[in-house]
């Protein structure tokens, strides 16, 4: 079977790998129909992440059913599931705590198209091994377009997460979104409208982006000094400046959650957080319990992916295609309209 496989800084290409086996009476194999780039996949191919090549790429998929080991029980052969990044369990101590992010079960940082936690294969690949097909899959609703939900693997579910979780603790929202990167800052807007938020304000340096969020329902035209006006801040920027200005941008009481991957350890203005009381929460997000979630909202309308992933091409254009400035994009191995 062909996979997409990482070489080096820029090297991107399909290459034929052994099939994997169905490993478990608990294991599933997956065909991925509809694959999307998360934000980090271009960082990847790039090689300037602390995750070196080579390996195969791919974290986000809706992927259709091969076939199921026989203690699988709620996905079968034909049924088409999302497919969450992180390789996790269900039963270990950390998975019931709902940290599958932090899964004993399987080595930590576990998870497909990232070689953090061993190999596990990735999802852009033709099959793919899921050792714990209960508890990872998410069968879709019938009638859910697998374009649209092709990120709930990732950044769709993060940025739901992300917003949701301090817009209901806080009446009245008043949100910034920090954009920067290809996807997340754009769909944190589109959750933060979905989640009942006051106002949303989108900040980002890209006239491409700012028209995205203003057609998501942000405001996009904001004043000079955006200090403690915001409840909720969103950062999804890889840019430490831009994270420090959206940490001064809380009202006091205010929450962070900050997004957007960065590698190394920038400046925080935690004497001014402390005055004002706010909460800068950062971390990997633990999607599977909330995929069910985005599907409804996207299934019912209040958020539209698709908006941030205009590309579709196939695996053929797909080494083309993925490294392309701003583009957050889907790679089809059938003909899905
Ligand atoms: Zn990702
Ligand atoms: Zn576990």
């Amino acid at each position: 079977m062909k996979a997409l496989i990482v070489h080096g800084p820029g090297e991107l290409a399909w290459e034929e790998v052994p099939s994997p086996p169905l490993a478990s009476a608990h294991s599933a194999l997956v065909r991925p129909i509809a694959s999307a780039s998360c934000d980090l996949d271009r960082r990847l191919i790039a090689g300037v992440t602390p995750f070196k090549p080579p390996f195969a790429l791919g974290h986000e998929c809706v992927a259709e059913v091969l076939e199921v080991g026989d203690e699988v029980g709620t996905v079968r052969r034909g049924d088409l599931v999302s497919v969450p990044w992180k390789i996790a369990c269900g039963e270990c101590p950390q998975c019931h705590a709902g940290r599958a992010t932090a899964c004993t079960s399987v080595p930590r940082h576990a998870a497909y198209g990232v070689p953090a936690g061993g190999h596990w294969g990735g999802l852009f690949s033709e099959v793919v091994h899921v050792p714990f097909a209960d508890a990872m899959l998410v069968p879709l609703p019938p009638g859910l377009n697998p374009l649209a939900v092709a990120s709930a693997s990732d950044n769709l579910t993060d940025a739901w997460v992300a917003t949701s979780r301090p817009i209901a603790t806080r009446r009245d929202a008043r949100v910034l979104v920090v954009g920067g990167t290809e996807s997340l800052g754009v769909l944190a807007v589109q959750m933060a409208v979905a989640a009942g938020a006051a106002s949303v304000d989108y900040l980002d340096d890209s006239d491409y982006r700012r028209d995205l969020a203003l057609r998501s329902g942000a405001n996009v035209e904001l004043g000079q000094t955006l200090d403690e006006r915001y409840d909720v801040v969103v950062s999804a920027t890889r840019d430490p400046q831009a994270l420090y200005r959206g940490l001064l941008a809380l009202a006091p009481g205010g929450h962070c959650s900050c997004i957007g991957i960065i590698f190394d350890d920038p400046k925080i203005p935690l004497f001014g957080m402390y005055l004002r009381d706010v909460t800068l929460s950062v971390g990997v997000c633990n999607v599977r319990p909330h995929i069910p979630k985005v599907f409804d909202l996207v299934g019912s309308g209040r958020c539209n992916p698709l908006l941030v992933s205009p590309t579709v091409v196939t695996c053929e254009e797909a080494t083309e295609a993925l490294v392309q400035p701003l583009a957050k994009c889907i790679v089809v191995r059938e003909r899905i309209t």
